[in-house]
């Protein structure tokens, strides 16, 4: 046993065992997060809104000035066939660009080799089974998430440290995730999921200060779908606080029921019709040929638009 789940890596040009792939202490990557990476699943064989996620990998690195070594096409044949060498069925699918190493070790990005991986994994759930039934209780941190004039919180990063230390203000309180406010008092994210409030049957996400997030969309579609109002904008605390329902979205675990904020039950303290509809709506879109592709069939990617 190595301690490892079993998966897939494709790394420097090959595919290897996910415990195999290991990269430089050097890397920028690491040592100052300067990369970007995204995240699809396969559920079933498929995966999900491949191209959706493909669009935001390459537009992530476009924007970091980073340089995918491959086309786009290369990148998706490379994480089908990660996932069919790992034999998973649901599987968690990472693409990551890093910075990489400078090889004259000079402290100018524009020296440094850029570096490509992928690997698939098992599926990961953001919530414990008993939670995914009970819902989330989450806390409100006093830590800001950080600012979008900063970091452009659109292009998905590592820089996680607002988050990993309001996850930390989260336990104290006895809760087990966050969302982090911003300097003007509205709800932005948490480690790794967007935060929904809903209100007399219309529901609002954060518009800006947030990535957006392909699970985010998904909702808001299914939403509209189902005649349900939707807004996106900001999102005060006091709203998210006086919510009749609550939810997170992810890729790792897709749409997630928040009961409990900073200790004090939403609603009536149990997943709410609106979120439970939603989360039944969002399993069923799996199979929808439009938003998904098998994995055998990586060039038959679903069209943009
Ligand atoms: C990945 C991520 C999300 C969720 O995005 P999905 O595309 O739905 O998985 C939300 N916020 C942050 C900070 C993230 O990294």
């Amino acid at each position: 046993m190595t301690g490892y789940p079993p998966g897939c890596a494709f790394f420097d040009g090959r595919f290897c065992a996910i415990e195999d792939a290991r990269i430089s202490v050097l890397d920028w990557g690491f040592l100052r997060s300067d990369a970007t990476y995204d995240v699809v699943h396969v559920w079933k064989g498929r995966f999900f809104r491949l191209d959706r996620h493909l669009d935001r990998f390459f537009a992530s690195a476009e924007t970091l000035k980073l340089a995918i070594p491959h086309s786009r096409d290369a990148v998706a044949a490379i994480l089908a066939e990660c996932v069919r060498r790992s034999g998973l069925e649901d599987a968690y699918v990472e693409m990551v660009i890093t910075r990489g190493v400078s090889p004259t070790f000079s402290r100018d990005p524009r020296d440094a080799v850029n570096r490509f991986f992928a690997f698939a994994i098992p599926f990961g759930w953001i919530l414990r089974p008993q939670e995914r039934e009970a819902g989330l209780a989450v806390a409100v941190a006093r830590t800001q998430r950080i600012g979008a004039a900063s970091v452009d919180p659109t292009v998905k990063n590592y820089h996680w440290l607002d988050l990993v230390m309001g996850l930390y203000e989260a336990y104290d309180k006895g809760a087990g995730t966050v969302v982090l406010p911003d300097d003007a008092g509205n709800v932005t994210e948490g480690p790794g999921f967007n935060i929904f409030a809903v209100r007399d049957g219309r529901v609002a996400t954060p518009a800006a200060g947030v990535l957006h997030g392909i699970t985010r969309l998904s909702a808001l579609e299914l939403l509209a779908e189902a005649g349900i109002a939707t807004e996106t904008r900001a999102v005060p605390l006091d709203e998210l606080r006086a919510a009749d329902e609550i939810f997170a979205t992810s890729t790792a675990g897709g749409i997630m029921p928040v009961t409990s904020l900073d200790g004090s039950p939403v609603g009536d303290g149990r997943p709410g019709p609106v979120t439970r509809d939603l989360i039944a709506a969002y399993w069923v879109a799996h199979a929808r040929p439009d938003w998904s592709t098998a994995v055998a069939d990586p060039a038959a990617t679903e069209p943009t638009g």
